[in-house]
């Protein structure tokens, strides 16, 4: 690990101010990301700002029936809260999808929001990475990239979004709270990450020295209900292979909301807009669920060894439209 200043802040204020106008400053969170990546190299950071007594830590009830949660709301407190568990369960669901137990206590709503791709080399720091070194080359494009992206990557870079929380709030069009030295702004949650194009090394619509300070949930739509459903090699402990985030609202048969999000496929949360397209005012059937899905993933370009995601995540997705339908 590279030496390294270490700040402790002790208001939003100071964090922001000790961050303007320094690339070389992160904030700290839970650590659960950033410390690791410092202890690879990928990571080099020349100012912690270690912002985790912040009073960031609140999940608050919005005018409406909305919710506002912290940045430093840790995951599992936000996956076991009872409004969030009643009134998003698909966000409940994609929280503990994610991590671990012990993990899940540690991380946080900003951290996760912004944690790094898991792209083996953007990791290995003896490899070259257009993410980590920009102008460096992107050797998973001929190399290992069977956990990576199928939709809206570049010839810069064809990593994916880690997070199974940002899935889901791309669903439920949530708002990202930002501030930074030249004041507030929010960010429709669904526009936060970015696509890779030629600068890769931007994950999010972040700006230099901004600090995420909380992220907004609209009151749930009357009449819908959501689940969040995630295909990995493994039980626990691994990233999406693909995922979906869907709330749906059936009445008399026909469809009147949809609102779906993949995981694993892209370098952000994919908010599959030409799908909820072909559902709207349709029957909620099975062939109608295959045609929107089909109608979203028309868009892919798997690369050499990942073709097999785009039918997981039609299965994901047609599964998951289809129980929320039965239900009701
Ligand atoms: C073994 C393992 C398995 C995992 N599996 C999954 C999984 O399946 N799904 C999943 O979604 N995640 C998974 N994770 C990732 C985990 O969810 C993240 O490590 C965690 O959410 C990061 O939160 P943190 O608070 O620890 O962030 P930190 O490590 O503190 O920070 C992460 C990044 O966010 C920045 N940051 C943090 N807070 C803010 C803020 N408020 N404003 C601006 N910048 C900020 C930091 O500077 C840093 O760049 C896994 C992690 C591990 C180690
Ligand atoms: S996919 Fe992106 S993160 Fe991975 S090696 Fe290529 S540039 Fe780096």
């Amino acid at each position: 690990m590279k030496p390294f200043a270490y700040l402790r802040a002790g208001s939003v204020e100071e964090a922001v101010r000790a961050a303007a106008g320094q690339p070389g400053a992160r904030f700290l969170a839970g650590g659960t990301n950033l410390v690791d990546l410092m202890k690879q190299g990928a990571e080099t950071p020349r100012t912690l700002i270690d912002i985790g007594r912040l009073p960031l830590d609140r999940i608050e009830e919005l005018p409406g029936g909305g919710l506002r949660v912290g940045a430093l709301v840790r995951n599992a407190d936000l996956a076991a809260a009872p409004a969030v568990r009643d009134r998003y369960p698909v966000l409940s669901q994609a929280l503990l999808a994610g991590a671990s137990g012990q993990l899940r206590n540690a991380a946080t709503t900003g951290g996760n929001l912004l944690q790094r791709t898991r792209c083996t080399y953007f990791q290995d720091t003896s490899k070259p990475c257009n993410k980590r070194d920009p102008g460096t080359g992107c050797p998973a494009i001929e190399g290992h990239h069977r956990e990576l992206a199928v939709l809206g990557h570049s010839d810069h870079c064809v990593a994916t979004q880690p997070s199974d929380f940002a899935v889901a709030l791309a669903a439920l069009d949530a708002t990202v709270h930002l501030r930074g030295p030249e004041g507030e702004r929010t960010v429709p949650a669904a526009d936060f990450h970015r696509l890779p194009g030629d600068t890769p090394e931007r994950d999010t619509e972040l700006r230099l020295g901004e600090l995420l300070t909380a992220v907004d949930l609209p009151p749930p739509v009357p009449g819908t209900r959501s689940r969040y459903r995630k295909a990995r090699d493994r039980a626990s402990y691994a990233f999406a292979l693909a995922s979906v985030a869907a709330v749906l609202g059936v009445r008399d048969g026909t469809v009147e909301h949809a609102a779906l999000a993949f995981g694993g496929l892209a370098h952000r949360p994919w908010r599959a807009r030409a799908a909820e397209d072909v559902l709207r005012g349709a029957p909620a059937t099975k062939d109608t669920f295959a045609r929107a899905a089909d109608a979203e993933l028309a868009a892919a370009r798997p690369l050499r060894d990942n073709g097999f995601k785009v039918p997981l995540a039609r299965a994901l997705a047609v599964g998951v439209l289809a129980d929320l339908a039965a239900r009701g």
